[in-house]
């Protein structure tokens, strides 16, 4: 192994983050069976991890469900104290955790110094909530009965996490689960399975006991089968494109489980004329370019009034020409590799695409020559809406930049989309403000922000988007189920 990653993770103190070994039933496995992992700037090979099968598969469920009963027997603030121990070490650990994370996933090491602060306080908020999970009583509508609604934890629950945020992403759904009293099994994205082991070898040192916590590596089709078919799964969350998020869903009906998928986005950012410019580009930088472009909340389609056009796509261009593409381990670098290169190839045929239908490009000039993984930040205007970058997601930092003329015009073009994951309006007039609040056909809308994410949001989305939320009391009931229990003969 060489390399700059290769040579950051060799001086990690923490030599167990490496190991590669899969956490089953409270157990270290590694297979004989190995997959490489990759730092997706250079294409080094950075580590080896095991290579579950589907009978290692089957053992985890088996121990999740032996768990079950005395993990749902522990007082909720038991269960949070462990919760909180775990979001303890995370931070302890945060710059190791943040090194594998850039290493494995390629994102600039200071956004992955954000992703371990913002995974921690998922388990913190959790801690917490899984203390308020209120049943309710029901005004009785028969004569001498008391009418009750309960939540129970619905049980074993399985993860199928993606590659943009390696740890965010697991902490999310596990510590939802874990807080409503269920235990959890999670398949990370084979892309980045370090980061998901390292996080596993933290929740066993804050005492989450054996089978409650698991994470298996390896094929996502012959690891997830197993997941889909069997009965004692009752819970599946996914977070990744939508095609795999319909392959699940089906394959869920089998068993008929709860199923939550946090699925793509293709967010419209409409910025009106009687706002500052400057915000605007602010805003829309930030939610263009976050994760090196690679988010479901990204600015996809950047709408802007005709009135200050010519003056956004200055200030924007001035902005992104700025960013630097590089080594995510780089201090200077703004912009990382995508983690696939399936992704950025995608990202070049969108340009393409765009550009043979008419769009202008300035993208953002280099100095080094980077691998194919990279994309350099590029601006397209006069994008519209039958090129594919219009109508598809975009996950990589191609900023797509369509004019409009009026509210009207613009929400009907927002909502003409089958994603509905976020959506973000520029305004200065409250009014515009509270009617596109309800207009726009999305799961979460920021209002002149692009930062609203967070443990108390309910985040989801819409149409294609998804089903089910992740954080806030809605992400908690996603792991329970409700009973009815009617007393009678009062
Ligand atoms: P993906 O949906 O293939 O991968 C996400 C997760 O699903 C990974 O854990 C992967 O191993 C697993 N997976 C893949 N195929 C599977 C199958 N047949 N059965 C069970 N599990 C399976 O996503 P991708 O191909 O890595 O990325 C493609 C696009 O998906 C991206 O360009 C982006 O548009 C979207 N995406 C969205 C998110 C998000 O945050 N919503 C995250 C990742 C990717």
């Amino acid at each position: 192994m060489a390399g700059l990653a290769a040579s950051y993770l060799q001086r990690l103190r923490r030599r167990d983050f490496v190991a590669g070994a899969a956490l089953i039933d409270g157990r270290w496995i590694a297979s004989e069976q190995k997959d490489v992992v990759v730092d997706p700037a250079t294409g080094d090979e950075i580590a080896e991890v095991a290579r579950c099968s589907a009978a290692d598969v089957t053992l985890a469920i088996q121990a999740a469900e032996r768990s079950f009963a005395a993990w749902r027997e522990l007082m909720p603030a038991a269960r949070g104290a462990i919760l909180g121990a775990w979001a303890s070490l995370m931070r302890k650990h945060s710059e190791e955790l943040a090194i594998l994370v850039t290493s494995e996933q390629g994102k600039p090491l200071a956004e992955a110094r954000c992703e371990i602060a913002y995974g921690a306080t998922f388990l913190d908020w959790f801690a917490a909530e899984g203390e308020r999970a209120y049943g309710e009583m029901i005004p009785s509508h028969k004569v001498d009965s008391l009418l009750q609604v309960r939540m129970q934890p619905i049980g074993v629950a399985a993860a199928i996490t993606p590659w943009n945020f390696p740890v965010a992403m697991i902490t999310r759904k596990a510590a939802a689960a874990l807080a409503a009293g269920c235990p959890i099994i999670v398949k990370p994205a084979p892309e980045t399975p370090l980061s998901a082991l390292a996080v596993a070898r933290l929740a066993e040192e804050a005492g989450v006991p054996p089978g409650v916590f698991q994470v298996i590596v390896g094929d996502p089709i012959e690891l997830s089968a197993p997941l889909l078919r069997d009965t004692r799964i009752r819970a599946l969350s996914f977070t990744g494109s939508t095609q795999v998020g319909r392959l699940l869903l089906q394959g869920a009906a089998q068993s008929v489980k709860k199923v939550s998928l946090e699925l793509g986005g293709h967010a419209p950012f409409l910025v009106f004329d009687d706002v500052d410019v400057d915000k605007a580009v602010t805003g829309a930088m930030a939610a263009k370019f976050a994760t090196s472009g690679q988010d479901c909340l990204a600015a996809n389609r950047i709408y802007v009034q005709r009135g200050i056009y010519r003056a956004f796509l200055e200030a924007f261009t001035a902005a992104m020409v700025k960013l630097k593409a590089g080594h995510g381990l780089k201090p200077a670098t703004d912009i990382g590799p995508m983690t696939k290169l399936s992704v950025a190839n995608k990202c070049r045929a969108q340009i393409n695409d765009a550009v043979k239908k008419g769009a202008r490009v300035i993208s953002a000039k280099q100095d080094e020559s980077l691998g194919p993984n990279f994309v350099l930040p590029a601006l397209l205007s006069e994008v519209t809406e039958d090129m594919l970058i219009g109508h598809e997601e975009t996950f990589g930092p191609i900023a797509a930049v369509l004019p409009f003329d009026s509210e009207d015009e613009v929400v009907a073009r927002a909502n003409s989309s089958e994603m509905g994951l976020a959506g973000y309006v520029y305004t200065d007039s409250l009014r515009r403000a509270l009617r596109l609040s309800e207009q726009i056909e999305c799961g979460m809308l920021g209002i002149n922000t692009a930062s609203f994410t967070g443990p108390p949001i309910p985040f989801g989305g819409w149409k294609q988007s998804g089903l089910g939320r992740e954080g806030s009391r809605h992400g908690l009931a996603e792991y329970m189920e409700l009973k009815y229990v009617c007393f009678g003969d009062l």
